[in-house]
């Protein structure tokens, strides 16, 4: 096993002990798919951490198939002088080059906030399943703040959304980001 098989289970157990915490609260018993969820989340938000390192803001993306980390990334704008190269278009590229496919059937796109117009237009040229995001972007979410472009029924594709796990940790990345540069 890898090291990031290694993480992945190392992250599997600590969402498991939650799952069983929230149980004994008597709050909400967590599903399998939840946990997953809140697993490749996690991940996602270590790419927004290294991306705000990097002096980028932070926003993180994985696309999972079968369970498998096939892309990760976090915002490369700067770092790239490229306008288009959110995490979730740099993941889905990736991707692509990966699976030698550039549709992206049966994928999972998990990403620490709402995508923005462009990148809802990527996921929904590369016919994205399922898109998992944390927090809502009230300036430009391009899901159910601004546009529902995923679930729009003029388009031919629609993606399956989750919105809101871990949520408070998104967002809260993104104030902090914002709050050391005032
Ligand atoms: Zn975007």
């Amino acid at each position: 096993m890898g090291a990031r098989g290694q993480w992945i289970s190392a992250n599997f157990l600590t969402s498991r002990v939650e799952a069983l915490s929230r149980r004994r609260d008597g709050r909400a018993i967590l599903s399998r798919e939840m946990d997953t969820d809140l697993n490749y989340m996690r991940v996602a938000l270590e790419e927004a951490r290294a991306a705000a390192s990097a002096g980028e803001v932070p926003v993180g993306a994985v696309l999972v198939r079968d369970d498998k980390v096939i892309a990760r990334s976090g915002n490369r704008t700067i770092r790239d002088c490229d306008p288009t190269a959110h995490a979730e278009i740099v993941v889905l590229r990736e991707a692509a080059r990966v699976l030698g496919n550039y549709r992206l059937a049966a994928t999972t796109l998990y990403v620490t906030i709402e995508p923005c117009s462009m990148c809802a237009g990527a996921i929904i040229q590369a016919r994205v399943h399922r898109v998992v995001y944390g927090c809502d972007d009230p300036k430009g979410g391009a899901v159910r703040s601004c546009f529902e472009v995923l679930s729009h029924p003029r388009l031919n594709h629609q993606v399956e959304v989750t919105a809101g796990v871990l949520g408070d940790e998104c967002v809260g990345i993104i104030q902090s980001f914002f709050a050391e540069r005032r």
